[in-house]
């Protein structure tokens, strides 16, 4: 679609701002109106910042590419529309940083982003051969045709060291749940969610219709993501490109492993666990309750929640392609650090995630809260297969 196709939709927003809070109106939930406090940064802002660009009435500039990019498509304002605009207002802001990238007008480092991810497949010029080796020490298997499952780790599993250990865990216990599985090691490439959510369409259906290709070439039926984002744009996004695989995210596949017995849990040690949903997970694909089953499912795990759960969820910061842009990280009232600081509140010693974005902000949040000694960050993998590991050890 293009924003001409939304035009009517931007004129019925009435900037009344309920998109920017909590359902209870205790918080302001959207990340960057939090952090700047300027009705720019709020999603009716946007709106009518994008309105006025569409009407020619101000020009693409730098400033109004900070404004869109800071963004961090956590759909809290999908959820909040008193007017129920629903996927319209992300599509909009989509289709905005679009209408930027078109006009050359992109913040530098969306557009080193972009470039990287072009020329060598993942956001940090990585050697694309190197992509599958963190698997090796885990006995990982490459996929083959035939295996159930093919498993698409995605860049920041593939290449961040602590995120490897995330991505080895789940592959784990795939492998004690005996299941065949394999990941694509060197030939797997970008999924294009953030790519998406940032606007450039062309560089997406590109990554989409190569990656299709080699599913398809490869023989994939059913899919298991490791990100939250890949699962959204696999589900969601794929399927109009020709694209029509089985994707569930991995919580799902553990919750079902679980259930039917292939995967046993016996207790592990006595600990208290906080869940921060990932927007791409909770609010963009309604998945609240699988994770939190998987964790109860741990006999001595004790599940506390954050003041601000499942669609009153906080976003981390890190989505929008503000993982790679920063534009509203740094400081007391960067999302993360605040995220960590509700977290503290529940007096949870290990705060469980289910995204790779989400643990690397969360543990800058810890590190810059000075909270990284006190509370852990793991993901709900890690969490599982410790207790596993540390029942057999006695
Ligand atoms: S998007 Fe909906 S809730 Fe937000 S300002 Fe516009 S009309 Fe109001
Ligand atoms: S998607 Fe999230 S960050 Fe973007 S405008 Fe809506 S509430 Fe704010």
């Amino acid at each position: 679609m293009a924003l001409d196709d939304f035009k009517d939709v931007i004129h019925r927003c009435f900037r009344c701002g309920y998109c920017k809070f909590t359902s209870n109106y205790t918080d302001f939930n959207c990340p960057p109106y939090n952090k700047f406090r300027l009705e720019t940064f709020s999603p009716g802002g946007r709106m009518w910042l994008i309105r006025a660009m569409m009407l020619k009435d101000i020009e693409p500039s730098q400033h109004l590419a900070d404004i869109l990019y800071s963004c961090t498509m956590c759909a809290n304002c999908v959820e909040e529309c008193r007017f129920k605009f629903h996927d319209d207002i992300v599509d909009i802001i989509m289709e905005g940083k679009a209408s930027l990238v078109e006009s050359g007008m992109v913040p530098p480092t969306a557009r080193d982003f972009f470039k990287n991810i072009y020329l060598s497949g993942n956001p940090w010029k990585e050697p694309q051969q190197k992509r599958g080796d963190w698997a090796r020490h885990y006995g990982i298997p490459v996929y083959k045709p035939g295996d159930e499952y093919l498993y698409y780790v995605g860049c920041i599993g593939s290449y961040d060291q602590r995120v490897q250990k995330m991505a080895g865990a789940f592959g784990q216990l795939l492998l004690r749940a005996g299941l065949s599985f394999g990941i694509l090691g060197e030939d797997e490439y970008c999924d294009g969610n953030e790519v998406l959510m940032m606007g450039e369409q062309g560089l997406f259906e590109y990554l989409a219709q190569k990656n299709i290709e080699l599913f398809k070439e490869r023989r994939v039926n059913k899919i298991v993501t490791l990100s939250p984002h890949a699962y959204n744009v696999m589900r969601n996004k794929y399927p109009r490109l020709g694209g029509d695989f089985e994707v569930v995210h991995y919580t799902e596949l553990l919750k079902e492993l679980i259930s039917s017995g292939r995967l046993k849990v016996p207790g592990g040690r006595k600990i208290k666990v906080t869940y921060h949903d990932p927007c791409f997970l909770g609010r963009w694909n309604s998945i609240y309750d699988e994770p939190r089953e998987v964790l109860e499912s741990v006999d001595g795990v004790e599940l506390v929640e954050m003041r601000r759960n499942r669609e009153n969820a906080f976003c981390c910061g890190g989505g929008g392609g503000n993982f790679y842009t920063d534009i509203i990280g740094g400081g007391e009232s960067s999302p993360s650090r605040i995220r960590v600081r509700e977290a503290a509140d529940t007096g949870a010693d290990i705060i469980a995630v289910a995204c790779p974005t989400c643990m690397t902000m969360i543990e800058d949040g810890l590190k810059g809260e000075d909270l990284d000694e006190k509370i852990m960050c793991n993901d709900i993998s890690e969490i599982v297969l410790d207790a596993i590991t540390s029942a057999e050890e006695g």
